[in-house]
């Protein structure tokens, strides 16, 4: 079969399947099989594609019609400029969280110590090692895949071309929040799970029934890993140290008063690329 026939038919299992984007993704899916890049499907649209291809290709329509995330199927997600691995074991990387890392970016010093609590693919602590000097990281999740998915993604990133000094071994560490942790940091990160469990069946088809919930579910009301971080924070801080956290839209308010009443100070909130607020950040 030729290559654009294969598009043709992936476009529309897609669209009939609901999928919103399914032009990008019927393409992508198609570029991933075929190793291609956008403008071979434009110049060489007659080119026959091999009946392995062909097969894989149908394999992957058929997974993302039935709403499995385009990022699970091909195994990937860019994130602060850099390619992730992702599997379902962790959440897949999301652009509001790049605000998060943006705004530790702002505060981050070359050589400082920094916590990533909850790290999942390690997204968040990965990028800030590629984009500082000489910083330690640690980083802390509960479930033991998600630390596997964390480690290769260490690989992954420390071997970049990069001209500056090699990134330090990452401490990565299974442990409920701080069970296992010790020591004081200089910077804490998280983007823990923040979504009311009542919510959790609004969210789309693509989170709800394949991203893994443990990562997700902040409980009752959402609050209770902000109630659990915050709570110990300070005896993990370096006396100036800093506290970043993701969180939900509607949960400013709620998580700066925590902050403000195991101690902290100087809090803000960041806005994200849509103008929801995305990030609360406190000193010690
Ligand atoms: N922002 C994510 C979502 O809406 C949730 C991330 C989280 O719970 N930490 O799917």
């Amino acid at each position: 079969m030729k290559y654009n026939e294969l598009y043709e038919i992936g476009k529309n299992k897609l669209k009939a399947a609901g999928i919103e984007e399914y032009e990008l993704d019927a393409r992508l899916l198609l570029e991933s099989v075929c190793t291609t890049k956008r403008h071979d499907l434009l110049v060489n649209g007659e080119r026959e594609v091999t009946t392995g291809q062909e097969q894989d290709y149908v394999n992957h329509i058929l997974k993302r019609g039935n709403h499995v995330p385009l990022q699970y199927i091909l195994g990937e997600q860019e994130f602060m400029g850099l390619n992730f691995t992702v599997t379902p074991a962790a959440l897949i990387p999301r652009q509001d969280t790049e605000t998060l890392v943006e705004e530790v970016k702002r505060h981050l010093y070359d050589g400082m110590t920094i916590l990533d609590m909850c790290t999942g693919t390690g997204c968040i602590l990965l990028s800030l090692l590629y984009y500082s000097n000489n910083c330690q990281g640690t980083g802390v999740d509960i479930s033991a895949e998600a630390l596997k998915i964390a480690a290769r993604n260490e690989e992954r990133i420390t071997s970049l071309p990069r001209n500056a000094p090699p990134i330090k071994k990452v401490n990565w560490i299974e442990s409920d929040l701080f069970a296992k942790v010790s020591g004081r940091f200089d910077i804490i990160v998280a983007n823990p799970p923040y979504i009311p469990t009542k919510t959790i069946d609004e969210l789309m088809p693509e989170v709800r029934q394949y991203e893994p919930l443990l990562a997700l579910d902040g409980k009752k009301d959402g609050l209770y890993f902000y109630r659990k971080i915050i709570d110990r924070a300070s005896q993990h801080l370096n006396k100036g140290g800093m506290l970043f956290l993701e969180i939900g839209f509607d949960q400013a308010e709620v998580v700066a008063n925590m902050t403000a009443e195991k101690g902290f100070y100087d809090t803000n909130v960041i806005k994200d690329l849509a103008g929801n607020d995305r990030v609360v950040c406190s000193l010690l």
